[in-house]
């Protein structure tokens, strides 16, 4: 493994030098380089006061936050240089926010005040070490052995874990985050004091608690990362509705459940073909009205409406977790109607209002559901009636769903007919929308200007 210094960061570290300053890959970087993968976050520490960074880099440097972060445009459309000057931090009287930002005076107090020993490495980079590019050569500055915990696959805090999860219960989030990017396990001692701590993860902003959340499910080991939500009591701070799931028996029968309805909502998510977040999400919480829906009657398991109240419920989570109005919509309607038929006996009609219910958009989402439901619940990924109906999607898909998809408009209507805005306009072009559904006409534009005389001469 070599690195590749580009170089603007040899430029960079040529100013600092001559300044008589230090500066040091930290962070994400160093542990990117470590693991042999390439950098993209280019963070640096310095000695230097930002006031003093701000003088070396020149005027196309900028403050970014008051936290002493100078950025320092690097590439067009790449993100810029970060760099920050030694930290040390002090108390945090509210487990979120440091009581004062102070400077260090060394790098080993900015690595000591870093979150995991992974993350707790620094670089110096001179112009020395530019042409000695094997990884053994490079020094890395690892007080705190993370290169043998990347060795081993641990996220380990820096320290004592329960301090420093009272510090900033956010860690305990990035923690999982960072175990599910990377495939790595939670280190013993620290995942015991996320148990000890999860409570805390309310000191926290729902925004920043989401985005870890959010970063969990889109991340490479999903399913692992929810399991260790699961674990260490994160869910039931934040996903409380989920934790219900679990020990909810669904076997009835002559039934096809093998799973209690948590460890089928987990075993969905591991086997949903998609690799978005949303859609990962709706996955793991398709079944979570079941709790509160469970009947047993004729010593069957029941769960009528599920989904209705699965929908609400989460409607429910994504307010409370401030997500966007469309994940929200995205969410909730997948959950809604995820129960969908794919009976062979549906009118085009039906399968044409399945559609416009789901919105067109996330079809394909909804089938990525419940290939995961499917696989999650021990059956065979896909049924012939499941392949006859995703052929029926595509076929009643290719006509018009509202009348803005005719290959028409108003001005054409008024051109042909000559005539001025008026309501006609739209009867006309609701008629033909209608005749196109009914497959009277093509959704072609001059077929559709004949049948616009032919409608008008009658
Ligand atoms: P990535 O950018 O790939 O998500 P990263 O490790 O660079 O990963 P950032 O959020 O960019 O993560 O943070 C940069 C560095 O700052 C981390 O590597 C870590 O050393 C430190 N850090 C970030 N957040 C915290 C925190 N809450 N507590 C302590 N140190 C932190
Ligand atoms: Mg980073």
């Amino acid at each position: 493994m070599t690195l590749t210094i580009p170089e603007e960061v040899k430029t960079l570290s040529s100013k600092f030098e001559a300044s008589g300053h230090e500066l040091y890959l930290v962070g994400g970087a160093v542990r990117d380089y470590a693991m042999g993968k390439p950098i993209y976050d280019w963070d640096f520490t310095t000695d230097a006061s930002p006031e003093k960074i701000l003088a070396i880099l020149g005027e196309d440097a900028f403050y970014d936050n008051n936290f002493g972060t100078v950025g320092f445009p690097y590439k067009e459309g790449e993100r810029p240089f970060e760099v920050t000057t030694f930290r040390t931090e002090t108390t945090y009287s509210d487990a979120r926010h440091p009581d004062e930002i102070k400077w260090g005076n060394t790098l080993e107090e900015d690595l000591k005040r870093r979150d995991f020993t992974i993350n707790a490495m620094a670089l110096k980079i001179s112009n020395l070490n530019f042409k000695i590019l094997n990884k053994e050569d490079i020094g890395i500055i690892d007080p705190y052995d993370g290169k043998k915990d990347i060795d081993k696959k641990l996220i380990r805090a820096v320290g004592d874990p329960i301090e420093r999860f009272s510090e900033d219960a956010l860690r305990m989030m990035r923690a999982v985050r960072i175990a599910s990017e990377l495939g790595f396990t939670i280190d013993e001692q620290t995942f015991n004091a996320i148990k000890m701590h999860a409570g805390s993860i309310h000191k926290i902003a729902h925004e920043r608690v989401r985005d870890e959340l959010l970063k969990i499910l889109g991340s490479k080991y999903p399913y692992e990362g929810v399991l260790l939500l699961h674990g260490s009591g994160l869910m039931d701070e934040i996903l409380p509705e989920l934790s219900k799931t679990f020990g909810v028996e669904q076997k009835s029968p002559g039934r096809h459940h093998i799973y209690d309805v948590g460890t089928h909502s987990l075993m969905s998510l591991k086997n949903c073909p998609s690799g978005d977040a949303i859609v990962r999400f709706a996955t793991l919480i398709h079944d979570i009205g079941k709790p509160q829906t469970y009947k047993v009657q004729d010593a069957i398991i029941t769960f009528y409406n599920h989904e209705v109240l699965g929908a609400r419920i989460a409607k429910n989570i994504a307010a409370r977790l401030r997500f966007s109005k469309r994940d929200s919509d995205k969410l909730w309607k997948l959950v809604r109607w995820h129960q969908f038929t794919v009976d062979e006996h549906q009118t085009d009609k039906a399968i044409r209002r399945f559609i416009t219910k789901v919105t067109p958009e996330y079809v394909e989402d909804m089938l990525a559901l419940r290939t995961g439901d499917r696989l999650g619940g021990g059956a065979a990924e896909t049924s012939w009636r499941l392949e006859e109906f995703k052929k029926r999607l595509i076929e009643v898909q290719k006509q018009p769903f509202t009348v803005r998809d005719l290959k028409i408009n108003g001005s054409d209507v008024m051109k042909e007919l000559g005539i001025k805005p008026s309501p006609k306009v739209g009867e006309i072009l609701n008629k033909l929308f209608e005749d196109v559904v009914e497959k009277r006409v093509d959704n072609e534009k001059e077929a559709l200007l004949e049948k616009l005389r032919q409608i008008t001469e009658s």
